[in-house]
């Protein structure tokens, strides 16, 4: 087995792509919503030209799909893909990033110096833990640091450098793909399926070293709209039905000791109301739902229909409709029907040494609407830290394991075809 493939060059490029200002922008009428972020695109492709990988490409979209070609001897083998976005969080600027390395970390506090109330601290964050002697990676202080997914861009490119270099390795197609605008919820908006060619595929977006991520919630939202009565408030006596105070009272009679955001963790679902449009005459409350077992949605939607109809009961003339939309799925109802997408990535994390580390997403991702879309697509990890916060970091040597994920991978389903 290789060890530590391209030691040098994944953090090269990772030290590279983060100088570009890739974010995406929530409420943008073109797509991609950044025309910025096509500027790395473009770049990824020359990269990939140079390397000889000749039918890299760019769509109108932004994304650019390339493939490694098969040195297998053997029929059959199943194409694989790897996955990773180029845009970067709407939530904190990526302008301007200036990436520091702290070689062979000792423990201590690292304070970036363009901010310094910003301090990353191994109190604060316990997978620093276990990297003592690494380099890591963090901004100044003044933006993100782009980790997110500019990890998964490096390792996915530094993985494919190695197999065109070493075609002694045997391995079916490999195709890759970089994709805009995930950050805003639409990275597979255009994302084609078929045109990508693959059996399977990996989005290397994940955190902890050694991480595979194969569960998503499941996910809907819910409007539930109470209807009042307005008439002019100096003549209201008897009359009025005030829709805002029928919700205020609906709110009111949500769990407070659980069912909540705030108060669950781990493989619990929720309720989440978010947003509220309010008038006298009516007032809709948003709900996300959220759990990993798809029925259990139903249920807690039922059990908030029963509250806001017990609700309007207390507030004679008042009425109330409740409307549900079906947002993603858990990836593990499509993932469980192809066991061998998740169980290679386990395999290939033994493969290279470390600790399998296996989680539920409290979220959903873009693998998990392209898991519905018919691409199985499990989340592996890039080394990615602090997501969205000027206290992103990554270190060197997560990133290198992770390139070396990425070749086991692409071993392991030619060793098994
Ligand atoms: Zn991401």
């Amino acid at each position: 087995m290789p060890t530590s493939p391209m030691k040098t060059s994944v953090a090269e490029r990772f030290l590279h792509y983060v100088t570009y200002d890739t974010q995406s922008r929530e409420g943008s009428d073109t797509y991609p919503s950044t025309l910025k972020q096509l500027v790395l695109l473009d770049r990824l492709v020359e990269e990939l030209k140079a390397m000889g990988i000749a039918d890299a490409a760019r769509d109108e979209h932004g994304y650019v799909m390339a493939t490694v070609p098969a040195t297998t001897k053997k029929a059959g083998v199943p194409v694989v893909g790897f996955i990773a976005h180029v845009d970067t969080s709407p939530e904190s600027s990526g302008a301007g990033v200036k990436p520091i390395v702290h070689r062979n970390w000792q423990g201590q506090d690292i304070v970036l110096p363009d901010d310094p109330a910003y301090v990353l601290r191994r109190g604060d964050n316990p997978d620093l833990e276990e990297q003592i002697g690494n380099d890591i990676i963090t901004a100044s202080g003044t933006t993100l640091l782009g980790a997110d997914n500019k990890a998964g861009v490096a390792a996915i490119m530094a993985a494919a450098e190695y197999l065109v270099q070493h075609p002694e390795i045997p391995h079916g197609a490999v195709r890759i793909a970089f994709t805009p605008d995930e950050e805003v919820g639409a990275g597979t908006k255009h994302f084609e399926v078929g045109r990508f060619g693959a059996y399977c595929a990996y989005t290397m977006d994940g955190e902890k070293l050694g991480q595979v991520d194969a569960e998503t919630f499941s996910a809907d939202s819910m409007t539930v709209t109470f209807q009042g009565f307005n008439t002019h408030p100096g003549f209201a006596q008897g009359k009025m039905i005030n829709s805002i105070k029928v919700a205020a009272d609906f709110i009111g009679r949500l769990p407070k000791d659980g069912l909540a955001p705030e108060t669950t963790a781990g493989r619990e679902g929720f309720v989440h109301p978010y947003v509220v449009e309010a008038s006298v005459d009516r007032t809709s409350v948003k709900f996300l739902i959220r759990d990993f077992v798809t029925p259990a949605l139903k249920e807690k939607e039922a059990r908030l229909e029963k509250l806001a109809r017990e609700t309007v009961a207390a507030w004679p003339g008042a009425s109330v409709t409740c409307e549900v939309q079906e947002s993603y799925r858990n990836m593990k109802e499509v993932l469980d029907r192809h066991p061998q997408v998740v169980e290679y990535a386990r395999e290939a994390v033994r493969r290279a040494g470390i600790p399998l580390r296996e989680s539920a997403i409290r979220g959903g991702t873009d693998g998990c609407r392209l898991s519905f879309m018919g691409l199985p697509t499990p989340n592996v990890f890039a080394g990615e830290h602090n997501f969205h916060s000027r206290l992103e970091w990554v270190s060197v040597q997560d990133m290198e394991k992770s390139v070396e994920v990425i070749v086991n991978i692409a071993r392991l389903w030619e060793e098994k075809a």
